[in-house]
């Protein structure tokens, strides 16, 4: 059936999961804390690592592993996991490959969450973080790479700033430094963008957003392209390259390759050690949304662009940011990585600043305010009051982050109906 699994659309539907004579055609949801075996030798074998199967849900349950399964394949990765969310993901693909006295270079222009995780919480288990500008030089880039980089991190498109990630870039300074490039994939989504074409070796999502795309369930999810030669970099690596005495002394790179040794590590150790598992009932949840990813990413990116020409040509309005749009300081890299579209959120700033803002979005009847992006539902957001709160002016300015800047996360509703309601609320 992998023969004709080649279009996006279809891997959304089918990938992953295949049933047998007489199975349930959907995912079926194992809502099951422990599995049952025979003899204590047989599950001493999965204890060792030697059989490969299931024991404790706070590890591995089956319902997760095939909605992992049609993620990494929509990525094009060789093996992937999910996680409780978003945040979860991205602290377990960094710290799965660096510990207290490592050091991470990340784009400055990440989602405020994430930044906060690294700059803040990340730091004091006693990992470093260099935040660099994502245009820097090539002199500024490789100045902030140390000897003890473990990694390079970056978004495809910046939450909120909309800055699109130059990834080929990022990835061979990454690999010219012997370290793997993660990016969080979140806002253009496998449909629009797959990292590794461009040489990422490590993928995050919040599936919380697009992919989840309903505003139901909370989640994130990693996958691994399989292409990061752990062993030739092993003095890097210890975790991943030397004996974990946990399992018996077993070596994830030598054991599970290149193609599984990242993910498997994150699981036995890290999913054992913090337990930020997804429930099996949120990977079905998930998996709902994972089917018509690409009808709706389309018609949020069609949406997305009308609405930012609309508010481009509105009088009250005195800047419009989306990647998508003509003119863009981001258009020929977005061009670039997602020739098809970029996603549905879109940035602008109210003329009047800050208080007009506010006022403008309390005007608005559709689209709602809410702590969300990236699902069928149209709403706002102001960053600085809200998501973005915690951060000094200079961090705000450095994450591209204006004080008068409305998020706009354009939903799947008639695009003429989110006009209108746009239009009301800016003459007001
Ligand atoms: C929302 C978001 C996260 C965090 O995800 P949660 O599921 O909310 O924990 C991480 N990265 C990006 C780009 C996001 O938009």
């Amino acid at each position: 059936m992998k023969d004709f699994q080649n279009g996006i659309e279809t891997k959304c539907i089918h990938s992953g999961y295949e049933p047998k004579n007489g199975e349930p055609r959907m995912i079926p949801i194992v809502q099951s804390t422990t599995f049952k075996y025979d003899t204590s030798e047989a599950m001493g074998k999965l204890f060792d690592l030697e059989d490969s199967g299931y024991f404790y849900s706070r590890l591995q349950n089956p319902t997760n592993d095939y909605v992992a399964a049609k993620i990494a394949a929509l990525e094009g990765g060789t093996a992937a996991m999910l996680t409780s969310s978003g945040q979860a993901a991205n602290f377990f693909a960094v710290f799965n490959i660096a510990s207290a006295g490592d050091h991470v270079v990340v784009s400055s222009t990440i989602y405020g969450g994430t930044f906060n995780l690294f700059n803040v919480t990340m730091r004091k288990m006693g990992i470093d973080f260099t935040f660099v500008d994502p245009e820097c030089s090539e002199e500024e880039l490789n100045a902030a790479f140390k000897p003890n980089t473990k990694a390079v991190f970056g978004e495809t498109i910046a939450n909120p700033a909309l800055i699109v990630f130059d990834i080929e870039r990022f990835a061979k300074a990454a690999h010219s430094h012997g370290v793997p490039l993660i990016v969080d994939n979140t806002f253009a989504t496998p449909v629009n963008c797959r990292p590794f074409e461009w040489g990422a070796d490590i993928v995050t999502h919040s599936t919380t957003k697009y992919m989840d795309g309903h505003d139901a369930t909370i989640g994130g999810a990693i996958v691994d392209s399989g292409k990061f030669d752990w062993l030739a970099n092993a003095q890097k690596f210890p975790g991943l390259c030397t004996p974990d005495e946990s399992y018996h002394g077993v070596v994830y790179a030598k054991k599970f390759g290149k193609e599984g040794a990242f993910i498997t590590k994150a699981t036995v150790q890290l999913m054992r050690d913090f337990g930020s598992v997804q429930s099996p009932m949120n990977a079905y949840f998930l998996n709902l949304g994972l089917e018509s990813l690409p009808l709706r990413v389309a018609r949020h990116c069609e949406n997305a662009l009308k609405i930012a020409e609309f508010l481009q040509s509105h009088k009250n309005v005195s800047w419009v940011n989306y990647p998508g749009l003509k003119g863009n300081k981001y258009y020929e890299l977005a061009k670039k990585y997602m020739p098809n579209g970029t996603c549905g959120v879109i940035s602008f700033g109210v003329k009047g600043g800050r208080q007009v803002a506010e006022k403008f979005m309390s005007n608005l009847k559709l689209a709602m305010i809410a702590t969300h992006v990236a699902d069928s539902r149209t709403c706002v957001l102001h960053p600085a009051s809200s998501t973005h709160r915690q951060m000094s002016d200079e961090e705000l300015k450095a994450a591209g982050v204006l004080p008068d800047m409305v998020r706009l996360s354009v939903g799947v509703e008639n695009v003429n109906d989110i006009i209108a309601d746009l239009t009301q609320a800016l003459e007001v």
